[in-house]
């Protein structure tokens, strides 16, 4: 191997929807990153190396790591890493890389609105798992608070809801809010209905903060402040 990438090793894989699925995988070295980072994903077809880009989803604190993918038929890649099953390997970029991280240092904007679809939560869900640690060691307060809207056509392709809403059981500061677009196709569906982008005009109503506007917003996987 280069002394770019790892192979790493997966150790787990776990299907969603037919198109979508999460891996665990152990890099077996070193692999240093912050909440909101991605890695670079690889595999070689006809003897060259496709690679992109894909957020983290796991914590910091844990061993592995992990990803959620969302099958593109016709991509390069996702066909290539469909494939692959525990046991086998992936290649990884050794370095992490992007800024997407969540600043609860600063003293002025503490509400934050993390808006996402289908696998846009899992930089959100690696936030969430770093705090929770945090917050039960006692290095984080629960001062910054995180309003989470994760929205998706049908409701078995949130990947995460079960962990993100036991999560805001158990925490003060975190709340989350699961929208499905195309609610008619899940009987049983019983959240909330609509485009996600539809849900951030009303924040403030879905998480009873009033009317606050949003200080910043952004794309599909964003995190916009709300003014406090
Ligand atoms: C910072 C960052 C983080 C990302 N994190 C994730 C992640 O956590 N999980 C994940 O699954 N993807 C993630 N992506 C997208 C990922 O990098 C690839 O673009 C995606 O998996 C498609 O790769 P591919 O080679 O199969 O398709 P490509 O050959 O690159 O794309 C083929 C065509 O499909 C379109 N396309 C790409 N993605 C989708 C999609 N989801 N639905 C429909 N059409 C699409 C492309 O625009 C292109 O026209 C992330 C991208 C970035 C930049």
């Amino acid at each position: 191997m280069d002394d770019k990438h790892y192979r790493a090793r997966i150790t787990k894989r776990a299907e969603f929807a037919p198109d979508l699925w999460m891996i665990r995988v152990d890099p077996g070295q070193d692999f240093h990153f912050a909440p909101g980072q991605y890695a670079t994903l690889g595999a070689e077809r006809d003897g060259r190396r496709v690679e992109r880009a894909y957020s983290i989803v796991s914590s910091p604190y844990e061993k592995e790591l992990e990803f959620f993918f969302e099958l593109v038929p016709e991509g390069a890649l996702t066909p290539l890493l469909y494939k692959l099953q525990a046991g086998d390997e992936i290649l990884m970029r050794k370095v992490a890389k992007g800024r997407f991280s969540l600043d609860t240092a600063q003293p002025e904007h503490t509400n934050h609105l993390l808006v996402s679809t289908v696998t846009g939560v899992a930089p959100f869900v690696s936030y969430t798992r770093t705090l929770f640690k945090d917050w039960k060691e006692g290095r984080f307060t629960g001062k910054h608070k995180l309003f989470l809207l994760n929205g998706a056509s049908r409701p078995w392709e949130f990947g995460y809801r079960e962990e993100l809403e036991d999560l805001a059981k158990q925490v003060p500061w975190f709340r989350c809010v699961f929208t499905a677009s195309r609610p008619w196709e899940d009987k049983n569906w019983k959240g909330e209905v609509g485009r996600v982008e539809v849900h951030t005009m009303q924040v403030g109503a879905r998480f009873g903060l009033g009317r606050k506007p949003l200080a910043r917003a952004g794309r599909v996987a964003s995190v916009a402040h709300l003014v406090n």
